[in-house]
Protein backbone atom coordinates (compact mmCIF):
# COMPACT_ATOMS: atom_id res chain seq x y z
CA UNK A 1 0.00 0.00 0.00
CA UNK A 2 1.32 3.60 -0.77
CA UNK A 3 2.53 5.90 1.88
CA UNK A 4 0.00 8.45 1.15
CA UNK A 5 -2.78 5.97 1.47
CA UNK A 6 -1.72 4.90 4.60
CA UNK A 7 -1.70 8.43 5.92
CA UNK A 8 -5.18 9.55 4.25
CA UNK A 9 -7.02 6.52 5.92
CA UNK A 10 -5.28 7.14 9.37
CA UNK A 11 -7.50 8.38 12.51
CA UNK A 12 -4.90 9.36 14.55
CA UNK A 13 -0.78 9.59 14.46
CA UNK A 14 0.86 6.57 12.66
CA UNK A 15 3.93 5.19 13.81
CA UNK A 16 6.93 4.63 11.19
CA UNK A 17 10.60 3.17 11.36
CA UNK A 18 13.85 3.58 9.11
CA UNK A 19 16.46 1.10 9.14
CA UNK A 20 19.98 0.90 7.49
CA UNK A 21 20.99 -2.52 5.14
CA UNK A 22 23.11 -4.37 7.59
CA UNK A 23 26.87 -4.32 6.76
CA UNK A 24 28.11 -6.38 4.23
CA UNK A 25 28.95 -9.90 5.73
CA UNK A 26 26.67 -9.88 8.24
CA UNK A 27 23.37 -12.16 7.65
CA UNK A 28 19.71 -10.44 7.62
CA UNK A 29 19.29 -11.67 10.82
CA UNK A 30 20.96 -9.16 12.27
CA UNK A 31 18.20 -6.59 10.54
CA UNK A 32 15.55 -8.60 11.77
CA UNK A 33 16.83 -8.61 15.43
CA UNK A 34 16.92 -5.21 15.60
CA UNK A 35 13.43 -4.96 13.99
CA UNK A 36 11.68 -7.49 15.81
CA UNK A 37 10.46 -6.05 18.97
CA UNK A 38 9.66 -2.76 17.29
CA UNK A 39 7.38 -4.35 15.08
CA UNK A 40 5.08 -4.89 18.54
CA UNK A 41 3.93 -1.31 17.34
CA UNK A 42 2.46 -2.18 13.94
CA UNK A 43 4.35 0.19 11.83
CA UNK A 44 2.30 1.74 9.01
CA UNK A 45 5.87 1.39 6.52
CA UNK A 46 9.75 0.58 7.35
CA UNK A 47 11.92 3.26 5.41
CA UNK A 48 15.38 1.62 4.02
CA UNK A 49 18.36 3.86 3.64
CA UNK A 50 20.15 3.65 0.75
CA UNK A 51 24.42 3.92 0.57
CA UNK A 52 26.30 4.08 -2.32
CA UNK A 53 29.31 2.97 -2.71
CA UNK A 54 33.14 4.72 -1.85
CA UNK A 55 36.46 5.02 -3.16
CA UNK A 56 39.20 3.93 -1.15
CA UNK A 57 43.07 3.36 -1.51
CA UNK A 58 44.40 0.21 -0.30
CA UNK A 59 48.15 -0.60 0.12
CA UNK A 60 49.72 -3.02 -2.55
CA UNK A 61 52.03 -5.31 -1.68
CA UNK A 62 54.57 -3.93 -3.38
CA UNK A 63 54.02 -0.61 -1.38
CA UNK A 64 51.92 1.37 -3.94
CA UNK A 65 48.08 1.97 -3.73
CA UNK A 66 45.04 0.92 -5.77
CA UNK A 67 41.77 2.56 -5.79
CA UNK A 68 39.09 0.52 -5.45
CA UNK A 69 35.67 0.98 -5.02
CA UNK A 70 33.90 -0.49 -1.92
CA UNK A 71 30.23 -0.76 -0.92
CA UNK A 72 29.71 -1.10 3.02
CA UNK A 73 25.87 -1.35 2.90
CA UNK A 74 24.17 -3.39 -0.20
CA UNK A 75 21.28 -4.55 -0.91
CA UNK A 76 18.25 -1.89 -0.28
CA UNK A 77 16.13 -3.16 -2.76
CA UNK A 78 16.56 -7.10 -1.78
CA UNK A 79 15.94 -6.00 2.12
CA UNK A 80 12.83 -3.86 0.78
CA UNK A 81 11.41 -7.07 -0.61
CA UNK A 82 12.48 -9.48 2.47
CA UNK A 83 10.80 -6.83 4.72
CA UNK A 84 8.02 -6.75 3.05
CA UNK A 85 7.75 -10.75 2.88
CA UNK A 86 8.93 -11.67 6.23
CA UNK A 87 6.63 -8.68 7.93
CA UNK A 88 3.72 -8.01 5.66
CA UNK A 89 4.58 -4.31 6.27
CA UNK A 90 5.58 -2.02 3.56
CA UNK A 91 8.65 -1.14 2.88
CA UNK A 92 10.33 2.80 1.41
CA UNK A 93 13.43 2.09 -0.60
CA UNK A 94 15.16 5.23 -0.52
CA UNK A 95 16.50 6.15 -3.84
CA UNK A 96 19.09 8.63 -4.77
CA UNK A 97 20.87 10.03 -7.46
CA UNK A 98 24.43 10.01 -6.49
CA UNK A 99 26.35 6.72 -8.05
CA UNK A 100 23.40 6.52 -10.81
CA UNK A 101 22.84 6.81 -14.63
CA UNK A 102 19.73 7.55 -15.26
CA UNK A 103 19.40 4.03 -16.77
CA UNK A 104 20.47 2.20 -13.88
CA UNK A 105 17.88 4.26 -12.24
CA UNK A 106 15.11 2.94 -14.52
CA UNK A 107 16.68 -0.41 -14.19
CA UNK A 108 16.38 -0.49 -10.87
CA UNK A 109 12.58 1.23 -10.37
CA UNK A 110 11.44 -1.70 -12.91
CA UNK A 111 13.26 -4.27 -10.56
CA UNK A 112 11.09 -2.63 -7.63
CA UNK A 113 7.70 -2.61 -9.26
CA UNK A 114 8.56 -6.10 -9.82
CA UNK A 115 8.85 -7.23 -6.28
CA UNK A 116 5.46 -5.07 -5.36
CA UNK A 117 6.94 -2.00 -3.64
CA UNK A 118 4.42 1.14 -4.35
CA UNK A 119 7.01 3.66 -2.68
CA UNK A 120 10.01 5.31 -2.93
CA UNK A 121 11.77 8.10 -1.19
CA UNK A 122 13.45 10.44 -3.54
CA UNK A 123 16.70 11.73 -2.99
CA UNK A 124 19.82 13.21 -4.22
CA UNK A 125 22.37 11.87 -1.91
CA UNK A 126 25.47 13.34 -0.61
CA UNK A 127 29.20 14.46 -1.96
CA UNK A 128 31.24 11.09 -1.44
CA UNK A 129 34.44 11.46 0.29
CA UNK A 130 36.38 11.95 -2.33
CA UNK A 131 34.01 14.84 -3.67
CA UNK A 132 34.14 18.35 -2.44
CA UNK A 133 30.51 18.74 -3.48
CA UNK A 134 28.01 17.17 -5.14
CA UNK A 135 28.20 15.35 -8.78
CA UNK A 136 26.00 13.36 -10.70
CA UNK A 137 26.71 10.16 -13.06
CA UNK A 138 27.62 11.60 -16.39
CA UNK A 139 24.10 10.25 -17.35
CA UNK A 140 22.58 10.67 -14.13
CA UNK A 141 20.27 13.01 -12.41
CA UNK A 142 21.57 16.45 -10.61
CA UNK A 143 18.99 17.30 -7.80
CA UNK A 144 16.45 15.00 -6.37
CA UNK A 145 13.61 17.05 -8.81
CA UNK A 146 15.13 15.27 -11.21
CA UNK A 147 15.10 12.01 -10.15
CA UNK A 148 11.34 12.72 -8.66
CA UNK A 149 10.64 13.66 -12.75
CA UNK A 150 12.13 10.24 -14.24
CA UNK A 151 10.06 8.38 -11.63
CA UNK A 152 6.76 10.06 -12.62
CA UNK A 153 7.52 9.92 -16.35
CA UNK A 154 7.65 6.07 -15.91
CA UNK A 155 4.54 6.47 -13.50
CA UNK A 156 2.70 7.50 -16.92
CA UNK A 157 4.52 4.64 -18.52
CA UNK A 158 7.17 6.70 -20.75
CA UNK A 159 10.40 4.76 -20.64
CA UNK A 160 14.40 6.17 -21.20
CA UNK A 161 13.76 3.87 -25.10
CA UNK A 162 11.85 5.92 -27.14
CA UNK A 163 10.39 2.99 -28.98
CA UNK A 164 8.80 1.90 -26.29
CA UNK A 165 5.16 2.34 -26.46
CA UNK A 166 2.60 2.27 -23.93
CA UNK A 167 4.98 1.06 -21.83
CA UNK A 168 3.89 -0.34 -18.20
CA UNK A 169 2.59 2.46 -16.16
CA UNK A 170 4.36 2.27 -12.34
CA UNK A 171 2.37 3.59 -9.49
CA UNK A 172 5.24 5.05 -7.05
CA UNK A 173 4.13 6.99 -4.43
CA UNK A 174 6.86 9.27 -3.86
CA UNK A 175 8.12 11.22 -1.07
CA UNK A 176 10.80 13.56 -0.44
CA UNK A 177 13.32 15.17 2.29
CA UNK A 178 12.56 18.78 4.31
CA UNK A 179 15.43 20.11 6.65
CA UNK A 180 13.68 22.41 9.66
CA UNK A 181 16.78 23.74 9.98
CA UNK A 182 17.43 24.09 6.09
CA UNK A 183 19.68 22.21 3.80
CA UNK A 184 23.32 23.19 4.38
CA UNK A 185 24.14 24.07 0.49
CA UNK A 186 21.08 26.11 0.43
CA UNK A 187 21.87 29.85 0.55
CA UNK A 188 19.09 30.74 2.94
CA UNK A 189 15.47 28.61 4.08
CA UNK A 190 13.50 30.85 1.38
CA UNK A 191 15.60 29.52 -1.56
CA UNK A 192 15.19 25.74 -0.27
CA UNK A 193 11.41 25.74 0.42
CA UNK A 194 11.32 26.92 -3.32
CA UNK A 195 13.39 23.82 -4.27
CA UNK A 196 10.96 21.72 -2.04
CA UNK A 197 7.64 22.79 -3.13
CA UNK A 198 9.21 22.70 -6.61
CA UNK A 199 9.67 19.08 -5.83
CA UNK A 200 6.23 18.77 -4.62
CA UNK A 201 4.82 20.30 -8.04
CA UNK A 202 6.54 17.70 -9.40
CA UNK A 203 4.70 15.03 -7.72
CA UNK A 204 6.02 14.37 -4.34
CA UNK A 205 3.03 13.22 -2.31
CA UNK A 206 4.79 13.85 1.32
CA UNK A 207 7.43 15.35 3.16
CA UNK A 208 9.80 13.43 5.47
CA UNK A 209 12.34 15.80 7.65
CA UNK A 210 15.47 15.73 8.55
CA UNK A 211 15.97 14.80 12.35
CA UNK A 212 15.83 17.69 14.67
CA UNK A 213 15.71 17.86 18.36
CA UNK A 214 13.82 21.40 18.73
CA UNK A 215 10.13 20.83 18.34
CA UNK A 216 9.83 24.49 17.91
CA UNK A 217 11.60 23.87 14.44
CA UNK A 218 9.67 21.77 12.68
CA UNK A 219 6.36 23.75 13.57
CA UNK A 220 7.77 26.97 12.47
CA UNK A 221 8.78 24.94 9.77
CA UNK A 222 5.42 23.40 8.81
CA UNK A 223 4.29 26.50 9.09
CA UNK A 224 6.55 28.55 6.74
CA UNK A 225 5.73 25.53 4.06
CA UNK A 226 2.05 26.43 4.36
CA UNK A 227 2.98 29.84 3.40
CA UNK A 228 4.55 29.23 0.70
CA UNK A 229 1.91 26.57 -0.70
CA UNK A 230 3.42 23.17 0.19
CA UNK A 231 0.35 21.39 1.38
CA UNK A 232 1.25 18.00 1.76
CA UNK A 233 1.81 15.66 4.62
CA UNK A 234 5.34 16.61 6.43
CA UNK A 235 6.41 14.06 8.37
CA UNK A 236 8.40 14.79 11.12
CA UNK A 237 12.20 12.66 11.95
CA UNK A 238 13.54 11.60 15.02
CA UNK A 239 16.55 10.53 16.18
CA UNK A 240 17.66 10.42 20.06
CA UNK A 241 20.84 11.29 20.81
CA UNK A 242 22.70 8.61 22.64
CA UNK A 243 26.08 9.66 24.46
CA UNK A 244 27.74 12.78 24.92
CA UNK A 245 30.00 12.68 21.75
CA UNK A 246 26.87 13.48 19.83
CA UNK A 247 26.65 16.44 20.72
CA UNK A 248 29.31 17.60 17.98
CA UNK A 249 28.73 14.67 16.19
CA UNK A 250 25.36 15.59 14.95
CA UNK A 251 25.33 19.46 14.53
CA UNK A 252 28.34 18.17 11.96
CA UNK A 253 27.15 15.76 9.99
CA UNK A 254 23.55 16.80 10.13
CA UNK A 255 23.55 20.71 10.32
CA UNK A 256 21.08 20.92 13.49
CA UNK A 257 21.48 22.78 16.52
CA UNK A 258 20.66 21.24 19.48
CA UNK A 259 18.95 23.13 22.23
CA UNK A 260 20.91 24.03 25.49
CA UNK A 261 18.55 22.36 27.70
CA UNK A 262 19.27 19.41 25.95
CA UNK A 263 23.10 20.16 25.83
CA UNK A 264 23.40 20.37 29.59
CA UNK A 265 20.94 17.37 30.77
CA UNK A 266 23.50 15.51 28.60
CA UNK A 267 26.48 16.76 29.86
CA UNK A 268 25.47 16.49 33.34
CA UNK A 269 25.84 12.38 32.55
CA UNK A 270 28.42 10.31 34.08
CA UNK A 271 27.81 7.43 32.39
CA UNK A 272 26.43 5.82 29.53
CA UNK A 273 23.41 4.79 30.68
CA UNK A 274 22.78 8.28 32.03
CA UNK A 275 23.18 9.32 29.02
CA UNK A 276 21.24 7.55 27.43
CA UNK A 277 18.05 8.03 29.60
CA UNK A 278 18.42 11.80 29.04
CA UNK A 279 18.28 11.00 24.80
CA UNK A 280 15.35 8.76 25.96
CA UNK A 281 13.70 11.03 27.70
CA UNK A 282 14.19 14.03 25.56
CA UNK A 283 12.40 11.58 22.65
CA UNK A 284 9.30 10.98 24.57
CA UNK A 285 8.93 14.54 24.77
CA UNK A 286 9.22 15.44 21.45
CA UNK A 287 7.34 12.66 20.33
CA UNK A 288 4.66 13.53 22.73
CA UNK A 289 4.20 17.06 21.58
CA UNK A 290 4.58 16.21 18.44
CA UNK A 291 1.70 13.67 18.76
CA UNK A 292 -0.75 16.26 20.24
CA UNK A 293 0.05 18.50 17.71
CA UNK A 294 -1.49 15.77 14.97
CA UNK A 295 1.39 15.22 13.44
CA UNK A 296 0.58 12.50 10.33
CA UNK A 297 3.10 9.85 11.43
CA UNK A 298 6.50 9.99 13.59
CA UNK A 299 9.16 8.74 11.98
CA UNK A 300 12.01 7.30 13.62
CA UNK A 301 15.60 6.82 12.58
CA UNK A 302 16.57 3.65 14.41
CA UNK A 303 20.05 3.30 14.35
CA UNK A 304 22.14 2.53 16.66
CA UNK A 305 19.65 1.81 19.96
CA UNK A 306 16.45 0.06 19.26
CA UNK A 307 15.69 0.03 22.46
CA UNK A 308 16.08 3.47 23.29
CA UNK A 309 13.15 4.18 20.31
CA UNK A 310 11.28 0.88 21.53
CA UNK A 311 10.98 2.34 25.01
CA UNK A 312 9.47 5.76 23.64
CA UNK A 313 7.27 4.72 21.41
CA UNK A 314 6.01 2.25 24.10
CA UNK A 315 5.46 5.61 26.31
CA UNK A 316 3.92 7.52 23.88
CA UNK A 317 1.50 5.16 21.44
P1 LIG B 1 17.71 18.12 -3.22
O1 LIG B 1 16.27 18.27 -3.01
O2 LIG B 1 18.19 17.88 -4.61
O3 LIG B 1 18.42 19.43 -2.63
C1 LIG B 1 19.84 19.48 -2.47
C2 LIG B 1 20.27 20.93 -2.41
O4 LIG B 1 20.12 21.54 -3.70
C3 LIG B 1 19.45 21.80 -1.47
O5 LIG B 1 20.30 22.77 -0.92
C4 LIG B 1 18.41 22.46 -2.37
O6 LIG B 1 17.95 23.71 -1.86
C5 LIG B 1 19.21 22.62 -3.65
N1 LIG B 1 18.40 22.50 -4.87
C6 LIG B 1 17.38 21.65 -5.11
N2 LIG B 1 16.92 21.80 -6.37
C7 LIG B 1 17.70 22.74 -6.95
C8 LIG B 1 17.75 23.33 -8.24
N3 LIG B 1 16.89 22.97 -9.19
N4 LIG B 1 18.69 24.29 -8.49
C9 LIG B 1 19.57 24.68 -7.53
N5 LIG B 1 19.57 24.15 -6.28
C10 LIG B 1 18.65 23.20 -6.00
N6 LIG B 1 21.24 10.16 1.72
C11 LIG B 1 21.64 8.96 1.21
O7 LIG B 1 22.69 8.89 0.56
N7 LIG B 1 20.90 7.82 1.40
C12 LIG B 1 19.74 7.84 2.10
O8 LIG B 1 19.10 6.80 2.27
C13 LIG B 1 19.28 9.08 2.65
N8 LIG B 1 18.12 9.16 3.32
C14 LIG B 1 17.66 10.38 3.76
C15 LIG B 1 16.40 10.47 4.39
C16 LIG B 1 15.92 11.69 4.85
C17 LIG B 1 14.56 11.77 5.50
C18 LIG B 1 16.72 12.87 4.71
C19 LIG B 1 16.23 14.18 5.25
C20 LIG B 1 17.96 12.79 4.09
C21 LIG B 1 18.44 11.56 3.60
N9 LIG B 1 19.68 11.44 2.95
C22 LIG B 1 20.09 10.24 2.42
C23 LIG B 1 20.56 12.61 2.82
C24 LIG B 1 20.29 13.42 1.55
O9 LIG B 1 20.65 12.65 0.42
C25 LIG B 1 21.14 14.69 1.64
O10 LIG B 1 20.65 15.53 2.65
C26 LIG B 1 21.39 15.45 0.35
O11 LIG B 1 22.43 16.38 0.60
C27 LIG B 1 20.20 16.25 -0.18
O12 LIG B 1 19.21 15.43 -0.62
P2 LIG B 1 17.80 16.05 -1.11
O13 LIG B 1 17.02 14.95 -1.66
O14 LIG B 1 17.22 16.91 -0.07
O15 LIG B 1 18.35 16.98 -2.34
Amino acid sequence: MKVIDHLRQAKDTLVSFEVLPPLKGKNISSLYQHLDPLMEFKPSFVNVTYHRSEHIFKKKADGTFEKVEVRKRPGTVGICAAIMNHYQVDAVPHLICGGFTKRETEDALIDLNFLGIDNVLVLRGDATKNESSFEPEPDGNRYAIDLLKQVDRLNNGIYLEEDIRDGFRTKFCMGVAGYPEKHFEAPNLETDLKHLKAKVDAGAEYIVTQMFFDNAKFFAFVDKCRENGINVPIIPGLKPLTNKKQLSVIPRIFHVDLPNELIEAMNKTKTDEEAEKVGEEWLIHQSKELKKSGVPVLHYYTLGKPKIIYNAVKEVF
